[in-house]
């Protein structure tokens, strides 16, 4: 079985700065330093080495064509990764200060450049028992899911950035939910302060078929659906850089699963790998290989 995923490429652009631009001010950085980012390339390198199938579908412009390759180099098929000469990359401009806060602009460009026909031409080559897994940083998804669900497909859907235009999606066309305690409070419009079992609840009660896995940072993670439940602790490290953790986390369980491995297994796997890519600075590189994961140890 094939897994597609239909998501997002970013380059992010990091300014050191003393303190953050203020209105009118002209500011000098002493460093700028480029890296590779996105939700839908971090977990296509996670799922990639985990160990699947990974065909990565999206738009960049000519001056992304270096994630291209990145991901090729993480052994994913990027065939359906389409080049545009007509929009830029979607990219990031963060101030980091001296504290190591920051401050982002996104700037969508070429994901938001995912059209109606770019999907048709992508999810013709996928059918049932293939598997599509989606984030929400590209334009069309709502369509994408019509289409997919046509064809037969299992789909996955990490709500991040969860924002309203989650809700045009057809949430009953999902088959598995990945997503964090914040992500789960909008998405069952529950209460600020509302725990784990109470998210937990709702969202079994709003999408009796689906399989959701609530991750919860340090404190693990926990999963419902048709194997039962079960819960998952965070490994210890020292935490370095969170950057793509739950990216980390949603490639390898979705790789495992899809390879046989039972939920249990799967988020043991996906507990280990994103541990380990909190331990080491930077989004991708930080994403452990297979081997590396099974390695770990506390
Ligand atoms: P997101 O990055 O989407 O907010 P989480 O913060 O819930 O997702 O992290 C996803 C998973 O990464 C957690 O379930 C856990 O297994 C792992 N993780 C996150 N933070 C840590 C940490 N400080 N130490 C160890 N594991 C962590």
């Amino acid at each position: 079985m094939k897994i597609l995923n239909f998501g997002s490429l970013n380059i992010d652009y990091v300014y050191s700065v003393n303190h953050f631009a203020e209105k009118g001010e002209t500011l000098s950085s002493e460093s700028l330093e480029v890296f590779p980012g996105g939700k839908g390339l971090n977990q296509s390198i996670a799922l990639s080495r985990a160990g699947g199938d990974v065909y990565h579908a999206g738009v960049i412009g000519t001056d992304g064509k270096f994630l291209g390759e990145l991901l090729c180099d993480a052994g994913v098929d990027t065939r359906y990764l389409k080049v545009s000469e007509d929009v830029r990359t979607g990219n990031a401009v963060i101030q980091k200060d001296k504290n190591g806060d920051n401050c982002i602009i996104l700037y969508g460009g070429a994901n938001q450049a995912v059209t109606r026909e770019t999907a048709d031409q992508v999810l013709k080559n996928f059918d049932e028992g293939d598997c599509l897994v989606l984030q929400n940083e590209i334009s069309e998804i709502p369509y994408i899911v019509e289409k997919a669900r046509e064809r037969g497909m299992q789909i996955v859907l990490n709500p991040s950035p969860m924002n309203e235009k989650i809700f045009e999606i057809n949430l009953d066309h999902i088959d598995c939910f990945i997503l964090n305690e914040v992500e789960a409070r909008i998405l069952v419009r529950a209460a600020r302060d509302a725990g784990k079992e109470i998210l937990l609840k709702r969202l079994r009660k709003q999408f009796p078929h689906a399989e959701i896995i609530l991750t919860l940072g340090e404190k693990g993670s926990v999963y419902a659906g048709t194997e039962g439940t079960a819960v998952q602790k965070a490994y210890k490290v020292k935490a370095v850089d969170t950057t793509a953790a739950g990216d980390t986390f949603t490639g390898y369980f979705m790789s495992c699963i899809l390879q046989g491995k039972s939920v249990k297994e799967s988020l043991d796997m996906a507990a280990k790998a994103s541990a380990m890519a909190v331990a080491v600075k930077g989004a991708a590189p930080s994403i452990p290989k297979r081997d590396e994961a099974e390695r770990f140890a506390e």
